[in-house]
């Protein structure tokens, strides 16, 4: 029997082997939480608004403010005053959560421990935030907690925060209650959305609202060419859909008459995540929105409603694990397919691009503040060292007529030396977790000066953070993204390192 390797091994210096390759805008990679093959992704769905159509973050913010602000002072009879509360478009990122009872909106980590706390624009005192949060894990299906966790729904948290610095920053008590004030904003939101008033200035102007993005007819195209069956699936209605997918694909490539001929099936009023849990059935429209029956199929050219993820496996005859959707709604796209359905996902995360940039131009201080976390830890052991060696040296010199004169004179210095190391380690601590917390909160506060971070919180993931990890098998700032990657990509996952991994 030859031990010789069952292959021929590699040279010790892998460097070696691959000669320079061009780097990739790290802005624009896909991201791998779990092992994905593409080569056996036979269907690929998307989601429309916020996956195929980015939306201008900003007009769309001024724009929910300006309705919903309108719809409080004519359906709710809110004062006008409520206009002048100074609103601030920073005070706007994904996973926060509303405390109705209070008023506050905090961060959480993946443990849904409470970190940043804000009332109003004010920072709420950690003792405050202990005494209202500190233990218990909150739980988000309690009537007491929003989350704020699609962008749509961002200028909510925006208006609440506004409203109560505009009434309580000049010492009145605010006329109503935080919860009624919140459901209220909701409400208003909402109904801008469902009445369509929004829809209909955005398809007005559609390219105030959305991004065009040239790279995504090519990208779609590509996943065609390669052999796969491409679906569009939104929550969005016949009209809007239409508007908003003319936009964004008409004209763009000349062997795609319509946006139509680039997807096989095509479902809108989708109604996620109900989709994905009940048995709401497809119904056929024609292309004016109207409904022509219930559909027994699925066919390529025709539009369909409602439906769900069984009826659509059935009908199109697809292998769940060779479905990948692409989504969004961390909740609606993503957690409940995964959940539901063994379709692949894919996250869009359109803040990822300038998550990406800042993280690049800090990459310095980033770095620098690893190293002082490891510093600090070192330094704790060896202040535990000697607080330990002083205790046991001080039994010695306190045993009555125990030790001899040089026996003490040897234990005393040896005492010296310690207490003179500790005070030295004790300081250095002392400057070293002043230098981390400095730096920490001043890289926060470029990335956003609330709210730090997206994907962290504190030493932890953000709750956010923690959801893309457990739910997105891949994730991504835009769709088109996939262009630069082959059809048949392996996206490798970096392997999981576990705290004692670590460091060898
Ligand atoms: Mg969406």
């Amino acid at each position: 029997m030859s031990d010789a390797p069952k292959y021929q091994p590699l040279p010790p210096d892998l460097g070696e082997i691959y000669g320079p390759s061009a780097p990739r805008d790290p802005t624009r990679q896909i991201f791998v939480n779990r092992n994905l093959n593409m080569a056996r992704i036979e269907t690929v769905g998307f989601d429309m608004d916020y996956t195929l159509a980015p939306y201008h973050q900003h007009a769309m913010d001024a724009l929910s403010i300006q309705m919903t602000v309108a719809k409080l002072i004519a359906n709710k009879g809110y004062p006008q005053e409520i206009h002048e509360a100074r609103l601030d478009h920073a005070f706007i990122i994904r996973g926060l959560a509303v405390d109705k009872e209070t008023g506050n909106i905090f961060k959480m980590d993946t443990h849904r421990q409470v970190g940043r706390c804000y009332h109003g624009y004010q920072a709420v005192a950690p003792e405050t935030r202990r005494e209202l949060y500190a233990g218990t894990p909150i739980k988000l299906s309690s009537p007491r907690f929003a989350w704020v966790d699609t962008l749509f729904s961002l200028p909510e948290a925006t208006l609440l925060a506004g409203i109560i610095e505009h009434w309580e920053g000049s010492g009145r008590t605010l006329p109503w209650s935080y919860r009624q004030l919140f459901d209220d904003i909701r409400e208003s939101i909402d109904e801008a959305h469902r009445d369509n008033s929004m829809k209909a200035v955005i398809t007005a102007n559609v390219p105030t609202y959305i991004d065009r993005d040239p790279d995504l007819p090519p990208t779609l195209h590509k996943l065609r060419s390669a052999g796969k069956r491409v679906f569009l699936l939104t929550n969005s209605e016949w009209f809007y859909t239409d508007a908003v997918m003319r936009y964004l694909l008409d004209g763009a490539l000349p062997f795609y008459k319509s946006w139509r001929n680039y997807f096989d099936y095509i479902v809108v009023s989708g109604r996620k995540p109900s989709f994905f849990i009940d048995t709401n059935p497809f119904i056929e429209l024609d292309v004016n929105g109207n409904a022509i029956g219930e559909a027994t199929t699925l066919e390529r050219g025709k539009i369909y409603e409602g439906g769900n993820v069984r009826d659509f496996e059935r009908m199109t005859g697809v292998a769940p694990d060779s479905v990948l959707y692409v989504g969004d709604h961390i909740y609606g796209d993503i957690v409940r397919s995964k959940k539901h359905s063994a379709w692949r996902t894919a996250l869009i995360i359109q803040e990822m691009e300038d998550t990406l940039r800042l993280t690049h131009e800090h990459r310095e201080g980033m770095r620098r503040v690893d190293a002082l976390e490891e510093m600090a830890i070192r330094l704790d052991h060896d202040i535990n060292y000697h607080l330990t060696l002083l205790k046991s040296l001080g039994r010695w010199a306190d045993i009555p007529g125990g030790l001899t004169g040089p026996e003490s004179r040897v234990i005393e210095a040896a005492r010296e030396r310690s207490k003179t190391e500790l005070d030295v380690k004790r300081d250095l601590s002392r400057r070293t977790l002043d230098e981390l917390e400095e730096l920490e909160s001043r890289i926060d506060r470029m990335f956003n000066p609330y709210w730090g971070r997206l994907f962290r919180e504190g030493n932890e993931r953000s709750l956010f953070g923690g959801q893309v990890g457990d739910y997105a098998d891949v994730y991504t700032s835009r769709v088109s993204n996939f262009l630069s990657y082959s059809p048949v990509q392996y996206y490798r996952s970096p392997r999981e390192v576990m705290p004692h991994e670590r460091g060898y």
